[in-house]
């Protein structure tokens, strides 16, 4: 082991984000003495929470299997008010957390990182900002999210717009009146769902324009009142634990039974009441096979296009609102209040831009191949490039002046989804190849182990720690091979890395690890117990 450079740097650590990774990243290093600083490209906490306003943004995983579990006082303290909080109340929470655990003293805000490099000499990186500012550090920690970069369409003439256009990930702090106003909504992802359900009361005129359907299920949100309350505590310790056993982190788990082991009339009954309970149960708690079996999958996707027929009335708008192109759940699954309804509505309209492409925005609204649209108000709810995207931001050069650009280029690497090689002391919270699911379960865990090597190495004086080509290459064909067979691999959309409004993301990837929770952290805690004798240590 070479001893440690003797050096003057800034911070131990630099912690790129402000979101929920990483303010609990900045908790946990604090917890270590380390000196640290995080950068912030926003005016205050909260990452997905803050930039995400838009009408209607909540919860759809229950409030309090979302929150964070680490601290039983902060779990004693906050009372969540509905099963699938608000982003409002979300944010709230967010800036409740920084409080309370006074971590804006070691956040600058209003700091966008734009690039980073490792110095060899010192075995450590040198951050940019936005203003030209350089900080170094020797552990660089990303916390940059995996849907953060918003991307807008790419339609000839969208800057020529006269009336007000917003994309839902940049919606202004101050709220937008839509009485009397004539909308348009492009897009609709989970997004597009909870706005075009949120505004379509309060809008004069609202047009949607849709490329592909999405399977919707209905969300069934309410209040919580205090004896649930009471119950959600007394009952949390059981919930986080139950949260760590399942495939996903989410309170519900897959049925044990494939879809054609019970009788057509069981299969009906249980999709009804899958369809009648909260959340994601239809999704993550359904019949084992129907993500990965296109007959069983052929039947929940039967059932809910039936859902729609019933509750739409014009069977023609119907007829649009059903996805052909893909089976149920095999995208991320939008849940949604009375969205179908929308579209009874006498206000509403549904434009099929797959009959009617869109030819260009023109200053005074929409041009379709049928005819011009006039809107005083354009939404864009048109998604992000995910998962890389917000890497691909930051100009990350590692040892030898490696690009990351370039490594990635045709489909990210990683070891354990948290390291890279040749980017020596430079960890990722939810990057690629990282269990996602709920996240905020999937970030504590990250931070967690993350936190364990930096402990690690202060305490055996390391200051330089790589992942392998070998361990890179490992985990990454793991990865691959998990993704094998999983319908939702067939599918485009950001979970495949697909993002036609960007170039070079026209091709399908594996970016993201689709094996259980459970088994990876058990290969996480393995690496750990062995003292990280995996990675390149000095
Ligand atoms: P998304 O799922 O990627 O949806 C983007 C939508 O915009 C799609 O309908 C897409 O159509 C459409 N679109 C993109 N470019 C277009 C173009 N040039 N012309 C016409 N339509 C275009 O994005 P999202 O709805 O923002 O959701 C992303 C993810 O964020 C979700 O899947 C979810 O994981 C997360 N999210 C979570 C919550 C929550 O927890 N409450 C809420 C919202 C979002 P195509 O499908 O044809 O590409």
């Amino acid at each position: 082991m070479s001893a440690a450079p003797q050096l003057d740097l800034d911070y131990d650590a630099i912690v790129i984000g402000a979101g929920l990774s990483g303010m609990y990243q900045l908790y946990r290093l604090r917890e270590l003495d380390l000196s640290v600083r995080v950068f912030e490209a926003g005016t205050n906490v909260g990452g997905t929470w803050y930039w995400n306003r838009y009408p209607g943004a909540r919860f759809d995983s229950e409030s309090y299997s979302y929150g964070y579990s680490f601290s039983k006082e902060l779990l004693e303290e906050w009372e969540w008010s509905e099963h699938f909080a608000g982003q409002p109340e979300t944010l709230r929470y967010c800036n409740y957390v920084a409080d309370k655990f006074d971590l804006r003293r070691d956040i600058r805000f209003r700091s966008r990182v734009t690039a980073a490099i490792y110095q060899e000499d010192t075995r450590s990186w040198r951050i940019t900002l936005e203003d030209g500012s350089h900080h170094t550090c020797r552990f660089l920690i990303t916390a940059i999210g995996p849907l953060s970069t918003p991307t807008l369409p790419r339609i000839e003439g969208r800057d020529s717009f006269q009336g007000k256009s917003f994309h839902t990930a940049r919606w202004p702090h101050d709220p937008v009146d839509f009485t009397g106003k004539r909308v348009a909504v492009i897009g609709t992802g989970a997004t597009g769902v909870q706005t075009i359900q949120t505004i379509a009361s309060e809008v004069g005129h609202l047009t949607v324009f849709q490329r592909t359907p999405n399977w919707c299920a209905p969300l069934h949100n309410g209040k919580i009142d205090a004896e649930t309350q009471r119950k959600i505590k007394a009952g949390y310790p059981e919930m986080f634990r139950r949260c760590q056993e399942t495939f996903a982190c989410f309170i519900h788990t897959p049925d044990p039974r494939g879809a054609f082991e019970v009788s057509d009339e069981e299969r009906e009954a249980f999709y009804e009441k899958l369809y009648g309970e909260r959340g994601f149960g239809i999704w993550q708690g359904n019949f084992r096979d129907i993500l990965i079996d296109r007959k069983a999958n052929a039947t929940i996707s039967d059932f809910v296009a039936r859902k729609i027929r019933q509750r739409v009335k014009d069977p023609k708008v119907a007829e649009k609102l059903i996805p052909r192109n893909h089976g149920f759940g095999t995208r991320r699954l939008p849940l949604e209040t009375f969205y179908y309804e929308v579209y009874n509505r006498d206000n509403v309209e549904l434009v099929d831009i797959t009959e009617t492409p869109i030819e260009r925005i023109t200053p005074a609204g929409i041009k379709t191949s049928e005819r011009e649209f006039e809107f005083d108000i354009i939404i864009y709810a048109t998604g992000f490039d995910a998962i890389t995207g917000s890497f691909d931001k930051i100009d990350f050069r590692g040892a030898g002046g490696a690009l990351l650009k370039d490594k990635w280029k045709s489909g990210p690497s990683t070891y354990l989804g948290l390291m890279i090689d040749e980017f020596p002391n430079m960890m990722m919270l939810m990057g690629p190849h990282t269990a996602l699911g709920n996240i905020p379960r999937s970030i504590e865990y990250s931070v967690d182990w993350v936190t364990g090597l930096i402990r690690f190495a202060r305490d055996n004086g390391l200051t330089r720690l790589e992942a392998t080509r070998e361990g890179v290459d490992d985990w990454t064909d793991h990865v691959k091979s998990l993704g094998v067979g999983l319908l939702s691999n067939e599918v485009d959309s950001w979970m495949t890395g697909i993002n036609r409004n960007v170039e070079g993301k026209q091709t399908r990837i594996i970016a993201r690890y689709s094996g259980s929770a459970p088994a990876y952290r058990a290969r996480c805690d393995e690496v750990a117990a062995k003292g990280y004798d995996e990675l390149r240590l000095a």
